[in-house]
């Protein structure tokens, strides 16, 4: 690969590059499975709404899950703040049931921040002389230009922030089946995994059953996978360990049990 010299006014060498991982913080959630099972003698019994008990929580959910009566998951969700690259927000941005909010490109000045790239560990070091230029390039345009425009030279690799809300519906019946499937980009992926660990113990009727049945919700969910190798552990394990990050305890637990029930 061959780098082309770039006249930069400052040093390519003292630009303040640093690196960042994906990251999902659980800001908020709204709505209970005990909540969406008690509703049902509302609807149906004409009583008051209240909270159903556990054993009737987790009878009626799986049932509503099981029989695709999925539209009453859309009473509950979550709202997540997402450090991931604009390859990662490229492709979230395309789950047109969500909402975002997502920091400015337009109004952050990035000549006066710390300019952060998120890249997978093993690729740090080749690419970064090209993200040095690249920050470089961007430093020297903002000195005639405004952010808007100089902007235009930032790549898939710089870091976004976004506010992110799903329902329960949208996260594990469709973004979860498609982004945690072994095609999906392995960014995604992991942020996919770790936003499912984040709300495992708010919603846990609903992350178990999806959980289990997670390979039969896409048909495209095993994608490339070899005769005898398992979806399930390759989606996990090949995303975690492409960015060095450690597997949460409930996502460990769910292929510890799948590889159980398939042995
Ligand atoms: C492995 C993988 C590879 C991909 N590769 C590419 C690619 O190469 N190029 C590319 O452009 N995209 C690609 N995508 C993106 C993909 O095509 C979808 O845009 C993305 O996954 C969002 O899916 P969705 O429309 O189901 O989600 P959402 O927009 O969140 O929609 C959720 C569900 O709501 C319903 N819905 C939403 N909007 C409508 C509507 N207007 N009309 C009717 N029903 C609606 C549908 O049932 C839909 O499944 C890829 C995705 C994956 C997972």
């Amino acid at each position: 690969m061959i780098r082309k010299a770039y006249p930069s006014r400052i040093a390519i060498s003292e630009m303040p590059l640093s690196f960042a991982k994906p990251e999902v913080r659980l800001l908020a959630t709204w709505g209970n499975e005990s909540f969406i099972a008690g509703m049902l003698d509302t609807i149906y019994g004409n009583k008051q709404p209240e909270l159903a008990d556990p054993q009737k929580t987790k009878k009626r959910l799986e049932k509503f899950l099981a029989d695709g009566h999925h539209s009453v998951m859309e009473f509950m969700g979550a709202q997540w703040l997402l450090t991931g690259s604009r390859a990662l927000s490229h492709e979230l941005v395309r789950h047109r049931v969500a909402s975002y909010w997502q920091e400015s490109q337009r109004y952050v000045d990035y000549a006066k921040h710390q300019i952060t790239y998120v890249v997978p560990p093993h690729l740090r070091a080749a690419l970064s002389p090209w993200l040095e230029e690249e920050a470089a390039r961007y430093i020297d345009l903002r000195a005639e230009n405004t952010a808007e425009n100089s902007r235009y030279v930032l790549s898939n690799a710089f870091q976004t922030k976004i506010l992110v809300q799903m329902n329960a519906r949208e996260f594990f019946l469709n973004f979860l089946p498609l982004r945690a499937g072994t095609g999906a980009f392995h960014e995604i992926r992991v942020v996919a995994w770790l936003m499912y660990d984040s709300v495992h113990e708010k919603f846990p009727i609903t992350a178990e059953w999806v959980g289990k049945h997670l390979t039969q919700l896409h048909p495209d969910f095993c994608r490339e996978v070899k005769p005898g190798e398992n979806c399930l552990k390759k989606s996990i394990e090949e995303a975690f360990s492409e960015w060095e990050l450690e597997v949460p305890r409930s996502v460990r637990d769910l292929m510890t049990q799948y590889l159980r029930t398939q042995a």
